[in-house]
């Protein structure tokens, strides 16, 4: 017997992509005769893609659709995916089928044969320009770091048995970063390598500033080194003034004492910057700390569309 297959499109201003998504979608999978659903989470768009998630909602039963009060972003949106899902499993993909469909049954396979969680691992990382390349690439390689998970080659393409998603929807963080917490709860998993496509339309919904916030947001929420790294400093700093200190004592004692403005500015500088960075980092983990007590909710779901889904 055929299991029950979700599959989560989250979409922000994807108009036009929605129809192409689900009709590509709805054919692969159709042809596989895996028995599935398509949820389409519209995570506050601008345009007309709810519009079309609901014609499409309207002209294809698989078709489930919910839309957010406003731009959560995607983590947000892939989280409701699994809220709403009713599969005994779910894939997550892209609405701009930069993710290839086809994968989804070679994915699908694997988890019946036993496997819980099913990575996409990139192969390429599609067209960047090189800017964005090295950020990611830096990004990455810090995360890999603080989580001990690599994630260099880690995607959101991914399928999650429904123990999984259960595990992932208790999970109260705000802020958590989907890629590295799927990997985190363990489970049996495996890796399904596939090759980043082109846009089918329109653009990328990531801009430098999103980006940088994304990579700050997600290296705090996995790790605490930030804030070590402070606590070196602030020992490399002390012994620096211990060496120097011992200096100016030895001039002072021997009569050299000369102006010694040089030290003492250097000296003033220094401390001065890295008291500075050390309250940044650690108001920047209040900050999160604050965000997560809050516990407000990670979206607000406006309306839906299709056969009645309800939210776990
Ligand atoms: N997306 C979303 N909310 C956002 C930004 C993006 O739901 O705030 C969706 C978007 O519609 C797409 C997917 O996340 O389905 C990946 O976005 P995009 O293609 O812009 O990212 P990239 O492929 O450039 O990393
Ligand atoms: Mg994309």
């Amino acid at each position: 017997m055929n299991k029950l297959l979700s599959i989560i499109v989250p979409a922000y201003n994807e108009e036009g992509m929605v129809s192409i998504a689900a009709g590509e979608i709805s054919r692969i999978i159709g042809q596989a005769k895996i028995p599935f659903e398509i949820l389409f989470v519209d995570d506050g768009s601008k345009d007309g893609t709810w519009q079309d998630i609901k014609k499409a909602a309207e002209e294809n039963e698989h078709i489930y659709g919910i839309r957010f009060s406003r731009n959560f972003g995607k983590e947000s949106a892939m989280f409701a995916g699994l809220g709403y899902a009713k599969g005994d499993c779910c894939v997550l993909i892209d609405c701009d089928l930069q993710h290839p469909v086809e994968k989804i049954i070679e994915m699908y396979h694997l988890w019946e044969q036993g496997y819980e969680v099913v990575e996409g691992i990139k192969t390429n990382r599609g067209k960047e320009n090189p800017f964005h390349a090295l950020a990611a690439k830096m990004f990455y390689a810090m995360i890999s770091k603080a989580s001990k998970i690599d994630m260099s080659n880690a995607s959101d393409f991914k399928l999650l048995d429904r123990k999984v998603v259960d595990v992932l929807l208790t999970m109260k963080e705000r802020n958590a970063f989907f890629r590295a917490l799927s990997s985190w709860v363990g489970f049996k998993s495996t890796t399904v390598e596939f090759e980043v496509r082109e846009r089918v339309m329109g653009t990328s919904k990531w801009s430098a500033k999103a980006l940088s916030k994304y990579a700050l947001t997600n290296i705090s929420s996995f790790s605490t080194a930030p804030m070590q790294i402070v606590t070196i400093l602030g020992v490399m700093m002390l012994l620096a003034s211990l060496v120097l200190g011992a200096i100016a004592l030895y001039q002072k004692l021997t009569g050299l004492a000369l102006d010694g403005f040089t030290t003492v500015i250097l000296i003033q500088l220094f401390s001065g910057s890295i008291m500075m960075i050390s309250l940044g980092i650690i108001g920047y983990y209040i900050a999160r700390i604050y965000d997560e007590i809050k516990e407000r909710p990670r979206y607000i779901v406006a309306e839906s569309c299709g056969e009645k889904h309800d939210e776990k």
